[in-house]
């Protein structure tokens, strides 16, 4: 198992040498795993003990310490950092709730691959902090912004045989380079996320080749299943544009803000932008006027740079569209374009900056971690930890409403 095969010399460059008060009271720490309901994983790992031989270590204790590895503002990303740690920081120890003996490596190794076999516990856990979020936040979920992002995997996807047969290639755009793109060797992580939170509500793990477009209806399918409700925008990039992506929002009734790719051609049959809004006979984008409440059809009316003074010509008549004969093309509830339809697109941002909060203070790409299971447990547990994060501070902000959730 990879979890195994740090060399301790790596991880001791990794931090200061000890010194007497080194170590910060972990509060903060302290409180966020308090606030999570951990039982469903550590009854999952946990087995009745026989009352035979030694006892067996706290189950309870070695999960809570495999989940405090991602509250640590010090990167833990191997077991080997997370021994360590264990035997050398005794707050951290009693915050997990060791009372004197430290599991050894093995020990923590072995629970951990028990806990990658219950992704079920951990998505438990998940439903659990969501419900929680949505009582003190009754608007969460109204906005969810989907992507996907890489995650590694710690082995040479090029060496034959692979030693992770799951992984796979995936191209993933990345700005700051010269291609605009990079290939990742592993998994990749479909999100949901709340856009006005930064609350990622629910995930879906794939290798790393998967397109993106297919996984939006079943990760927002979850996403409400957790909400209790369907959310009144789903917010995505170019990647998720599919009629039948923007037909399901749209008949679900909430309003699909997906990029539009644009056709070869440029126009859509000869007559709309990508944002659907039609053309007149010059070429020249139309002016929008206005929807009829009664029937939701957008009218159209000549172009401000229409270059024709023929007043029998078509570029003179007013034009209408009926958003639901092509909902991807003109949008649904929200029509494709609007002031409004810009102000959720810039939204979808959100899952974003989710992702660069993990790849950056948290784990997400720091790992020593192969194999599919293994990864998955720690994309799952890397996405616990920031929601547990948010919930705290939502609990926080309870006693005052105004108060922002993020610096
Ligand atoms: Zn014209």
């Amino acid at each position: 198992m990879s979890i195994h095969t740090v060399a301790p010399a790596d991880f001791t460059s990794a931090g200061p040498p000890l010194q007497p008060g080194a170590f910060p009271d972990l509060a903060e720490e302290r409180e966020i795993l308090d606030s999570v309901n951990l039982q469903p994983l550590i009854e999952a790992v946990s087995k009745p003990y026989a009352g035979v031989g030694r006892r067996p270590h706290d189950r309870r204790a070695i999960v809570r310490a495999h989940f405090m590895a991602y509250l640590h503002k010090t990167i833990i990303g191997t077991v080997t950092a997370l021994h360590w740690t264990l035997l050398n920081n005794a707050t951290f120890r009693a915050a997990c709730g060791f009372n004197g003996r430290v599991p050894s490596r093995p020990t923590l190794s072995r629970v951990w691959t028990q806990m990658a076999e219950y992704p079920e516990a951990v998505e438990r856990i998940m439903d659990e902090i969501v419900r929680e979020a949505k009582r003190i936040r009754p608007d969460l979920g109204e906005e969810l912004a989907v992507d996907a992002t890489p995650v590694r995997s710690y082995s040479d996807g090029n060496r034959k045989p692979r030693s992770d047969p799951d992984a796979e290639w995936g191209m993933h755009h990345k700005a700051n380079t010269k291609e605009g793109f990079e290939w990742v060797f592993g998994y990749k992580l479909h999100v949901a996320a709340d856009a006005n939170y930064d609350f990622p509500i629910a995930m879906k793990f794939t290798p790393g080749n998967a397109n993106d477009s297919p996984h939006m209806i079943p990760v927002i399918q979850d996403a409400e299943r957790r909400l209790g409700s369907f959310p009144k925008s789903v917010l995505g990039d170019r990647g998720y544009d599919s009629a039948a992506n923007s037909q399901w929002v749209d008949e679900r009734g909430g309003a699909p803000i997906i990029h539009k790719r644009k056709p070869k051609s440029g126009l859509h049959q000869g007559e709309y932008t990508t944002d659907g809004i039609p053309i007149c006979e010059c070429g020249e984008v139309r002016e929008y006027l206005f929807t009829n409440p009664a029937n939701g059809v957008h009218h159209y009316g000549r172009a401000p740079d229409c270059r024709s003074d023929d007043e029998d010509s078509l570029c003179f008549i007013t034009f209408w569209v009926n958003p639901q004969e092509n909902v991807r093309l003109f949008g649904g509830e929200v029509r494709r374009g609007s002031d409004e339809w810009k102000q959720g697109y810039k939204k979808r941002w959100s899952v974003e900056r989710v992702f660069s909060r993990w790849k950056v203070e948290g784990r997400l790409n720091d790992h020593r971690f192969r194999q599919s299971k293994t990864i998955r447990l720690h994309a799952m547990l890397q996405m616990l930890a920031l929601q547990a994060v948010i919930l705290t501070r939502m609990k926080a902000s309870a006693a005052a409403p105004d108060g922002e959730l993020w610096d």
